[in-house]
Order: C-alpha cells, then sequence, then structure tokens
C-alpha cells in the first residue's frame, strides 16, 4: 500500500532564502508526526507546502497519490490545516463560524448542520454554538479553529504549533483532542516547540534544521529499543554492588548514587529477566527494577541539543 503522505525532494526558496533543501520522507495513514525544529527551520513552509499553499521550486508532494502540484484543489478536500496564526470573526457565533467554513469547503447545504454537529461534537464545543467568539476563552477558540480546519472530514490534519499561548489545562485538553482525532483514524502532522506533550499523541517525530530533514522516526523505536537504561532502586546503600555489575557483559556506564543505581544494558528482555533473578538470588537489597525510558525531549537535545532551541 502506498503512503498517505509522500514527499521527494521538496525544495522551496523564498527570495534569497532557501526555506527548504532536498526534504524527503513518507507518511503512513493512521500516524501522528510531531514536526520539530529550531525557529526558522522551515517547519510553517513545509506545511504551506504540504497544504498546496507555496509552490516549491523542485521536488513533488503526492497525498493519497493526487499530486499537490498538478490538483492543489483535490488536495485541499484531503488536508485540515490550523496555520500558526489565524484569524475568527468575533462577532460570529460559533455556529455561524461553522457554517461560513463549511459553505467555503463546499459542503452541500443539506449536510451543513450534521457536518457542524459531528464537528462540534469531536471538538467539544457542541455546547456553545451559540455563544459569540469574541466571548470564548483561547482554548476554545483554538478548538473551533481546529473545528473549522476539520468541518470537511479531511484525512490529513495539518497543525502548527497549536499549543501556543494556551494555559496548561487547555493543552491538556487539547492533547486529548489529538488523541481523540488520531484514534478516529485520522493522520495528523504537528509541529510544536513543547515536546512533552507532543509526545502524548505523537507515533513518529520528525526533525527539520536549517530546511533539511535530519531524523524521521517512529517514537516506539527509541522505547523498545535494546539497548536501554535501567534503574535500580536499593533499599539500602549496597557496597560492591557496582563492581558486580561491571562483570555483566550486558551492562556499561553504570553510575550509583546512594539508593539508586542506573546503567546502560545491551540485552534482550529475557536478559534482563535473567539479571533480575541474579541480583535478587545473591541476596542484593533490590526494591525497584525499571527501565528508564527517554522521552521526546530528551532524545531530541540529545541528538540536536547543540544547534536547537526547542523547548
Ligand atoms: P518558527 O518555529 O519560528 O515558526 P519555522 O520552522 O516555521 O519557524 P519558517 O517560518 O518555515 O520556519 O521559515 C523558514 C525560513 O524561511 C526562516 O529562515 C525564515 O526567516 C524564512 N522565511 C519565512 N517566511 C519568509 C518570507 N515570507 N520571506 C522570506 N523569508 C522567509
Amino acid at each position: 500500500m502506498s503512503p498517505l503522505i509522500e514527499v521527494k525532494d521538496l525544495t522551496f526558496e523564498y527570495p534569497g532564502k532557501k526555506a527548504l533543501s532536498r526534504v524527503s520522507f513518507t507518511i503512513e495513514e493512521g500516524s501522528v508526526t510531531a514536526l520539530v525544529g529550531p525557529n526558522g527551520a522551515g517547519k510553517t513552509t513545509l506545511m504551506n507546502c504540504l497544504a498546496a499553499l507555496a509552490r516549491p521550486v523542485y521536488g513533488h508532494i503526492r497525498l493519497q497519490d493526487v499530486s499537490v502540484l498538478d490538483n492543489p484543489r483535490e488536495c485541499h478536500r484531503l488536508i485540515g490545516y490550523l496555520p500558526d496564526f489565524y484569524g475568527l470573526y468575533d462577532d460570529l457565533t460559533v455556529r455561524q463560524c461553522l457554517k461560513y467554513m463549511a459553505l467555503a469547503q463546499g459542503i452541500i447545504s443539506e449536510n451543513i448542520d450534521n457536518a457542524i454537529k459531528i464537528t462540534s461534537k469531536r471538538v467539544h464545543i457542541l455546547d456553545r454554538l451559540d455563544v459569540k467568539v469574541g466571548h470564548l476563552s483561547r482554548g476554545l477558540r483554538q478548538r473551533l479553529a481546529i473545528g473549522q480546519a476539520i468541518i470537511h472530514d479531511p484525512k490529513i490534519i495539518l497543525l502548527d504549533e497549536p499549543a501556543s499561548g494556551l494555559d496548561p489545562k487547555a493543552r491538556h485538553q487539547l492533547s486529548e483532542l489529538l488523541l481523540e482525532l488520531r484514534d478516529g483514524g485520522k493522520t495528523l502532522l504537528v509541529s510544536s516547540h513543547i515536546l512533552a506533550e507532543l509526545e502524548d499523541y505523537s507515533t513518529h517525530m520528525m526533525v527539520i534544521h536549517d530546511g533539511k530533514l535530519e531524523e524521521h522516526t517512529s517514537i516506539r523505536d527509541h522505547k523498545f529499543q535494546s539497548v536501554r537504561t535501567l534503574v535500580l532502586t536499593l533499599a539500602r546503600p549496597a557496597e560492591g554492588l557496582t563492581a558486580a555489575l561491571s562483570l555483566e557483559e550486558a551492562v556499561s556506564q553504570i553510575e550509583e548514587n546512594g539508593t539508586s543505581v542506573e546503567f546502560v544494558f545491551a540485552g534482550t528482555e529475557e536478559d534482563q529477566h535473567h539479571l533480575l533473578k541474579q541480583l535478587l538470588s545473591a541476596g542484593w537489597p533490590v526494591c525497584a527494577f525499571a527501565v528508564r525510558e527517554k522521552n521526546l525531549q530528551e532524545t531530541y537535545l540529545e541528538k540536536f541539543g547543540a544547534h536547537s532551541h526547542a523547548s
């Protein structure tokens, strides 16, 4: 099966500035890709190209085998796009805003009420349909903006910095909404500087820097790698444990700190089980044994810390 999104050698230039340079990747249906990179990396430009709003100088983009360059209108139907800066009509009600967008998307009049109902349920603003937009909180405005972007039920949703300016509660609700969209079968590409939140719902991470794609990886690969960091918690400090662990072939980089011992373990889960059994039968006072999973932020900073400003 061909990927839902296919980008090949995408190159984009503003006058005097190459913003994307031979970017190539594919995205599978049902995935949620976190698009990260420092300010000015090219994230917005990439989204604009995917949404058929900016014309690259070179390369191609296909959405469900439809060429964005040859058939931009057809691609608009496949895509819902929330740009980083958007305007809403404060004097309209939520219902009027959604209706306006439904008409703009060419939804036929007898289907509009149903589209408004489904969308407002999806983004949890069904109870605000008759409230004027000017009276909505920032979080609700954001949900309405996402609602407008998805009123035509697109397969692909592009969200540029959707969490910016939201308070912690509204951000949490946004994360839950994106998870629901993912579970509803949508394919999402979400740019953000808030890596901890991207991790809540992303399946993949794409890093761009200075217009180049530096990394595109499944986040699960990071979590289920065969080399992992294990943390032992001890009931009391245990002299000699570090020396005993260092005899194990799969163990390296041991760091002991009182009742906590952390080390890198290169083995299978079966090997991990044997190590735990061995430690307990040798009488070491182990009271907890856990894999320390690297989060998205740590992975990102480890690889790109030197030249990134994502936070
Ligand atoms: P941010 O995280 O700050 O939103 P970004 O990763 O989205 O950044 P882009 O907005 O795509 O980055 O910009 C990529 C590069 O292109 C930057 O160097 C930017 O200064 C430049 N750029 C963006 N828009 C224009 C424009 N209209 N004209 C000229 N240069 C531009």
